[in-house]
């Protein structure tokens, strides 16, 4: 019986997760020690019930009540609130999930790197906000790293051991707005934005994918992941979203891994590293999928690839900032009251306005810079003019 925690089960790679459980052996192979969620606490509780883990805990004190009456007589264990989420990751769970959203993922990740589970990082935020700090964490509880996000998945799944990469390129589907002019992605609502063509996400990270902040993101995940230098880390646009990344090295060979735009195959990979369990993920038709197409992203309609790389060369506590202030103007967005163009205007003007910040050093650091970002970052939203009447 291998022991199991999973960090955002309520969410999109959460609940993709716990049908890679079931697809492996479900509960005759693995026992569940906890769950975490935050406001889905009706889903938390039936998740709970249904795979017999330990402990339901939601990030919300709030919801704490109802939470226990969910689970009254289920003999599983609740508690409520961000420290009872850093606690759950403590549980001796030997593989942990970590699919939280955002920065608020990085203290319980830390938390089960430092003990030394193998975490399955789907919360490229810890990467981005303290890339150093993280890996550190791994080293110090010998941890096992798998990564989740499909392209880093995909890259480790084809890295050689025996030669260093050349160059990691990564694919972007180009978002639900590859091909849209700016006039038109101006007038772009959080309804629509949060639609993607190929994969299907939370919603936070579809609109990531919409403004392809989610690639700035996997830039520097991948800068930390792989230890890769900046000017290593390409983006390419393949539509299709079959190609899940690819590397190269010194020779002139590329090595690629292909699949369905589908989270659980990355996630029954890192279930069953080192080995390869079957699964029932589609196969691949290449005579039906008859062509596989490549261009290079539009700088001028996607900025975020521009500030990520901007925020590599800066190095120190740019990716803290870049994301927080990504966050901020985010959730900005989402309440309408910034336009869609405007979150990478906030974005660079925050990177901007903290360039120099050092690189944290510790969790408090990463939590100080944070802060310090996000109220800057909503002050340069409340500047931006009130998003006029959309079409
Ligand atoms: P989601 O919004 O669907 O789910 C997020 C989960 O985090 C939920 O369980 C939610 O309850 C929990 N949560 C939210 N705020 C929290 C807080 N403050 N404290 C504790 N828990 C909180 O998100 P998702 O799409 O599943 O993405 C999760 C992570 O995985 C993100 O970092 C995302 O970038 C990454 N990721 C997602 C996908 C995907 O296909 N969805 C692919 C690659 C990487
Ligand atoms: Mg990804």
């Amino acid at each position: 019986m291998r022991r199991v925690t999973i960090l955002g089960s309520t969410g999109s790679i959460g609940r993709s997760t716990l049908e890679a459980l079931d697809w492996l052996g479900g509960r005759e192979a693995f026992a569940v020690e906890a769950l975490t969620g935050a406001s889905n606490v009706a889903l938390l509780a039936e998740q709970a019930r249904r795979c017999g883990a330990r402990l339901a805990v939601t990030a919300d004190p709030a919801r704490l009540p109802e939470l226990r009456a969910a689970l009254s007589g289920s003999g599983v264990e609740t508690a409520a609130g961000p420290q009872a989420v850093i606690e759950a990751a403590a549980r001796p769970a030997e593989w942990v999930m970590a699919a939280i959203v955002g920065a608020a993922g990085l203290a319980p990740t830390l938390e089960a790197a430092r003990r030394g589970a193998v975490v399955a990082l789907a919360n490229k935020e810890c990467l981005v906000c303290a890339g150093p700090l993280f890996l550190a964490a791994v080293a110090e509880g010998a941890a096992t790293l798998i990564p989740v996000d499909s392209e880093h998945s995909a890259i480790f799944q084809v890295l050689d051991a025996r030669a260093a990469p050349e160059r990691i390129i990564l694919t972007a589907s180009g978002g639900p707005f590859r091909d849209w002019t700016l006039e038109r992605m101006a007038a772009v609502t959080p309804a629509r934005a949060v639609q993607h063509p190929n994969w299907s996400m939370g919603a936070k990270i579809s609109i990531d994918s919409a403004t392809m902040f989610n690639k700035a993101l996997e830039m520097i995940e991948a800068r930390w992941l792989f230890r890769a230098e900046p000017d290593q880390i390409e983006v390419i646009v393949h539509p299709q979203s079959i190609i899940h990344s690819m590397v190269g090295y010194a020779d002139g060979a590329v090595l690629a891994q292909l699949g369905p735009p589908d989270m659980r195959g990355a996630i029954a990979y890192a279930l069953s590293w080192p080995g390869r369990a079957p699964t029932p993920m589609e196969r691949l038709d290449f005579a039906a999928l008859s062509r596989l197409d490549f261009h290079a992203p539009d700088p001028e309609r996607f900025p975020a690839l521009r500030l990520a790389r901007a925020a590599l060369e800066r190095g120190g506590g740019a990716g803290c900032v870049l994301n927080a202030a990504k966050e901020t103007a985010l959730e900005a967005f989402m309440a309408d009251r910034i336009g869609f163009l405007d979150m990478a205007r906030v974005v660079e003007a925050a990177l901007e306005r903290l360039d120099g910040a050092p690189a944290p050093a510790a969790l408090d650091d990463v939590f100080a810079l944070d802060a310090e970002t996000r109220a800057m970052a909503a002050e340069l939203c409340a500047e931006r003019a009130p998003v006029a009447a959309r079409a």
